[in-house]
């Protein structure tokens, strides 16, 4: 007798109409198309995905959690993601594998530690456990670290953040996307979003490659490519660049890393997956593009920065490289708006670096948003007019001054 397991999730035929319509199947596209489906009861929605879920940063990342960001309007945000991920791994009923198993960024610099003095205290005062570590109690943290004065950039202290960690990137999205179509949610792949149709300062439809949807919302969620589409579509000039971000694996080794590490000097991160593989990364290229292609001088870069920190990998190999597109801001904080510059219109783009680890609360603040149309409070800090107005956040110097972390 066959095995008929049931598909996570259904392929059924597009409609004519949705109440929703949400461009792309990536993680924010398939949180949100959840939410909307589980909080606010609107489940008549296409998650229309050009590709296959999963195909853009989804199923690329190297999988980082963590809740210390640098500013006051974006910890709250990151706090509440990360708390989401044991709610959702049981609501879903799909083990997304979270393992929080703590992030230490390293300082190489007095700026670096100053910066990190500031980040820290900033987590604290939102209730984040996040704390300073001196070199021997980084050592204490991850014994095969070198902290002598040997390494090019010597180790000065660190910054631990215990409930930060990695949870399983295609798991998110499987377990998301099989969540949503238990609610009635339609996810359609291999079909592209080409048109959005607007009448009388409405959205009123949105053209794809299947043909003509009517619809009253449409989410913009289409990852690197959602700044070309809001372009293209809405006439919308957004400040996002897209570059491309590379990492790799390693051979699986025996446990060495017990918790995520990462560098702003060496503009490195670590961490190792169950299997064993040391996953890293955190090279950009500095030009915007849209290839996926991987250098090889990027792999000689982390393989140098690797094991001058930490001497024991010398000898390892790489096993796989891979890269995905990023969509950067200048302030490397996210546009989340709605209903500008057309009723019905929302967008959720420009989280660079941060997307994967924003995803669950993104997803419900969006949902909100779109089902009642009015901003929650917490996403208002994230509206591309502050880019007018010259308010641009704090979240870069996250990355500069002392962070390669994401
Ligand atoms: C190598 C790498 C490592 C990273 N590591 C981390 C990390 O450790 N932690 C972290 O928080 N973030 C990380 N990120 C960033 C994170 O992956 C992204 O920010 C995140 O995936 C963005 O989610 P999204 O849903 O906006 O876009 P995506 O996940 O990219 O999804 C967008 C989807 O839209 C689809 N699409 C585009 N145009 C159309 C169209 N016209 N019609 C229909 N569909 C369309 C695309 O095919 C794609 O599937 C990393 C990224 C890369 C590349």
């Amino acid at each position: 007798m066959l095995n008929q397991r049931k598909r996570l999730w259904d392929a059924p035929p597009l409609k004519s109409h949705y109440d929703a319509v949400i461009i792309g199947g990536g993680l924010h596209g398939l949180a949100t198309a959840y939410f909307l489906a589980t909080r606010h009861d609107i489940r008549d929605i296409a998650v229309i995905e050009k590709r296959y879920i999963g195909y853009g940063g989804a199923g690329r990342n190297t999988a980082i959690v963590r809740a210390n960001q640098r500013t006051q309007e974006n910890v709250p945000l990151y706090k509440e993601a990360l708390d989401l991920w044991p709610v959702l791994t049981r609501e879903l009923d799909f083990n997304l594998m979270f393992y929080n198993c703590g992030n230490l960024n390293l300082a190489h610099s007095e700026a670096a530690l100053k910066a990190m003095r500031l980040q820290t205290a900033t987590a604290q005062f939102h209730g984040v456990d996040s704390q300073l570590v001196t070199p021997a109690e980084c050592k204490a943290l991850i014994p095969a670290l070198d902290i002598s004065d040997r390494p090019s950039y010597p180790i000065l202290g660190g910054m631990f953040h215990p409930p930060g960690g990695i949870v399983r990137h295609d798991a998110v999205v499987w377990g998301l996307a099989k969540g949503a179509s238990r609610k009635g949610v339609r996810i359609h792949q291999g079909v592209e979003v080409t048109g959005i149709g607007v009448q009388k300062g409405k959205v009123d439809s949105v053209e794809t490659t299947l043909g003509r949807i009517s619809t009253p919302r449409v989410l913009n969620a289409a990852g690197a490519y959602s700044a070309a589409l809001a372009n293209r579509l809405m006439g919308i000039c957004l400040p996002i660049s897209v570059l491309t971000i590379q990492a790799m694996v390693t051979q699986p080794l025996k446990p060495l890393l017990d918790h995520v590490i990462s560098s702003g000097g060496y503009h490195i991160y670590a961490n190792q997956t169950l299997k064993g593989e040391i996953a890293t990364g955190a090279h950009m290229d500095r030009w915007p593009n849209y290839t996926t292609q991987t250098s090889a001088h990027y792999i000689k870069h982390q393989a140098e920065a690797l094991t001058d920190l930490l001497p024991c990998m010398r000898g390892v190999k790489f096993m796989r490289t891979w890269a995905g597109l990023a969509d950067m801001t200048p302030d490397m904080a996210p546009i989340m708006t709605g209903n500008d510059p057309v009723e019905g219109y929302y967008q959720d783009c420009g989280w660079g670096y941060f997307g994967f680890k924003s995803c669950t609360v993104a997803g419900k603040y969006m949902a909100q948003y779109m089902a009642t149309g009015s901003c929650p409070d917490i996403l208002l800090p994230f509206d591309q007019k502050r880019f007018e107005a010259h308010r641009l956040m704090g979240e870069t110097a996250a990355l500069v001054s002392y962070s390669a972390d994401n």
